[in-house]
């Protein structure tokens, strides 16, 4: 180890989530993507244009986001002081952890846990402090999370609301009673869109919560790059200064600000993101091999519930016939690699990944 590195950066590993699809496209690039929990509708004309004229203006350095801070401010229903835009939820989150954390300091997960969480604190100097949530359906335990919160004092907790990889979410009054006894608490809703259920009110009138929210899911923009907190005006004054303020591009900001002027387009596609997950839902049930977990985003998590089959053999399998998944190897799951989850994708991609998958099942199974 070279005597100028850190150590607690040298040993966070590093998040690196594209690069078996980047060698996949290499290859040829009519893949049905199920793996990312990206928005599988392409974005409206009148966006794709405007982004093809700001590349005009791409000499100029991005202009303070007014615009498109008053709209989101709009969409969220929230004053301007009550939010920040960041390069995707990632940078607000890292922003926070930054703000907040201090070497040794700990965080509380729920695990198992988005593993971004997890790389971020370690590299930011913090100690994970894994809270797990109940087998067999990771469900909150609240009296268990409500003591260990107690005795070992984490200064920040991170909560999915709803979560990556599960798809559930604690009630609000378990995120508000960790509230009570931590001392920042950090509510990532990447999801709201499919689960409706938000806790940005408590954002704005506790001290200590920030919600972080999206662009990449609902609207279609992971691409793009735009994510942004909300919460009291304090905490948004104090996280100005963490956020690069050069962070998201021209592209990005005119693509963002189209995509807040066809609202009615994304809500039509987020309901029909909304009932195919619960299709996909019920046909999955029907396996008595598999374990579908109830979920309030665009994905869905499955297990497999069958003697020697890994989540490797269904997503090689399904790699057969051009739909990519995603094993999942979470952070505290600690099963035998029997995850993986699919992100929902439109009817004709669903109805390809239902179609093909008893001949995988049952040909797994009958090894
Ligand atoms: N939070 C959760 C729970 C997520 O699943 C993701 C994306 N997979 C993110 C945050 C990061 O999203 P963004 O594209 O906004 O950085």
């Amino acid at each position: 180890m070279k005597p100028f590195f850190k150590e607690y950066i040298l040993y966070t590993k590093p998040y690196d989530p594209s690069r078996i699809i980047d060698e996949l496209y290499e290859e040829r690039d009519d893949w049905i993507r199920l793996m990312a929990n990206e928005n599988p509708y392409p974005p409206p004309k009148e966006l794709v244009e405007a982004i093809a004229r700001e590349a005009y203006r791409i000499n100029y350095y991005p202009q303070g986001y007014t615009l498109l801070k008053k709209m989101l401010a709009e969409y969220s229903g929230v004053d301007e002081d009550n939010l920040i835009i960041g390069a995707g939820s990632m940078e607000i989150i890292d922003s926070v952890l930054r703000g907040f954390i201090d070497p040794g300091d700990k965080v509380a997960v729920f695990t198992p846990a988005y593993t971004y969480y997890i790389a971020r604190i370690t590299v930011n100097g913090g100690r994970s402090l894994p809270i797990p949530l109940e087998k067999p359906w990771f469900s909150y335990n609240d009296d268990l999370v409500l003591e260990t919160i107690t005795s070992e004092k984490p200064k920040l907790a991170i909560i999915g609301y709803p979560s990556n990889p599960v798809g559930n979410m604690p009630s609000p009054k378990l995120v508000l009673e960790i509230a009570d006894h931590v001392p920042i608490v950090l509510v990532d809703e990447a999801y709201y869109e499919f689960s409706r259920e938000t806790l940005k009110d408590y954002a704005l009138s506790r001290e200590n919560i920030v919600v972080t929210r999206t662009m990449s899911k609902a609207f279609g923009l992971a691409g793009a790059r735009i994510g942004y907190a909300l919460s009291n005006k304090d905490i948004i004054d104090y996280l100005k200064r963490l956020v690069n303020p050069y962070g998201i591009s021209r592209l990005s900001v005119v693509a963002a600000i189209k995509a807040l002027e066809h609202l009615d387009y994304y809500k039509k596609t987020i309901d029909l993101i909304i009932a195919e997950r619960d299709r996909v839902y019920s046909e999955l049930k029907k396996y008595s091999e598999l374990m579908v977990f109830p979920s309030k985003t665009n994905f869905l998590l499955i297990k497999i519930m069958l003697e020697n089959v890994k989540n490797m053999h269904i997503v090689l399998n399904l790699l057969e016939h051009r739909v990519i998944v995603r094993p999942v190897q979470a952070y505290g799951l600690d099963e035998e690699d029997r995850f993986f989850r699919i992100s929902i994708g439109r009817r004709q991609d669903n109805d390809l990944f239902l179609r093909v998958l008893p001949n995988i099942i049952y040909g797994l199974g009958s090894r």
